[in-house]
């Protein structure tokens, strides 16, 4: 048993790339000549567990920077990756407090690609939401959707950006672009949740009517700020807005629906 033991630990630490001697080496520090060699084997062996375990989890330790750079490689986004990527990462960290964890989730599983599109496993089928008989059921056509470009502008007030915008401002929240401020990253996180679970919604139970997806849309977004104050008051601070708007809510809309098309 205890030999077994032994052989799992060399095997796990040869595939971490360690071998016992350099472990050794550097438990025992530098060599003395002076120095017998029970008294340094007595030092290796204090310090080897403790060495171990520091080697180990600097080689386990990921950058999560780097590791949100390369999965949002994938996307034609606009603006420098080496600024992106940490904006993103930050973002992450203030929605975790100023929204729901389904909702920060929901941010996370779109920044890396975690919807389950046909497009994602080989498929070719269209939008679920049936914006148009061309559009692809793919997240990077979701992020142009015209039903839920809609209801972010209608039921959000979140403003329509220039086209080569559009995909940045779904999939990184636009902060490929810009600094955004919180209260702005939060409506454009509950406008990913929602996104993420009518598509999710009308994948597995079947397509309604445009009217029932706007509805669906709205009632997500409620959903996301359920029992989470911050969110709660920012969602409705976007119908204070929303009202004092110079047009009104459908007439933009309607639009951004001609365009978007
Ligand atoms: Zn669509």
């Amino acid at each position: 048993m205890v030999l077994r033991r032994g052989i799992c630990f060399h095997v796990q630490l040869a595939s971490e790339g360690l071998s016992t001697n350099h472990l050794q080496d550097l438990a025992g520090g530098p060599r003395d000549p002076e120095e017998s060699n029970a008294h340094r084997l007595q030092r290796i062996r204090k310090k080897f567990q403790r060495v171990v375990r520091r080697e180990l989890d600097s080689r386990s330790r990921v950058d999560p920077v780097a590791r949100m750079r390369h999965k949002l490689g994938r996307y034609a986004l606009s603006g420098l990756p080496g600024i992106t990527a940490p904006r993103c990462v930050r973002s992450l960290q203030i929605l975790e407090t100023a929204v729901s964890p389904r909702v920060a989730a929901a941010v996370l599983r779109t920044l890396w690609n975690g919807w389950t599109t046909s497009h994602r496993f080989q498929g070719s089928e269209t939008c679920v939401l049936r914006c148009s008989e061309w559009a692809q059921d793919k997240l990077e056509h979701y992020a142009v959707c015209p039903c839920i470009r809609k209801f972010g502008r209608t039921f959000l007030n979140l403003q329509r950006g220039p086209a080569n915008c559009q995909l940045g401002q779904f999939i990184a929240l636009g902060l490929n672009d810009a600094k955004v401020a919180d209260e702005e990253l939060v409506r454009r996180a509950i406008w990913v949740y929602s996104a993420y679970r009518a598509v999710m919604e009308v994948s597995h139970n079947g397509y309604g009517s445009q009217e029932e997806v706007q509805d669906m849309l709205k009632q997500f977004a409620r959903e996301a700020v359920r029992g989470h104050s911050t969110s709660t008051a920012i969602l409705d601070g976007c119908f204070v807005n929303w009202n004092s708007h110079s047009i009104t809510a459908f007439e933009a809309s309607l639009d951004e629906w001609q365009e978007d098309i």
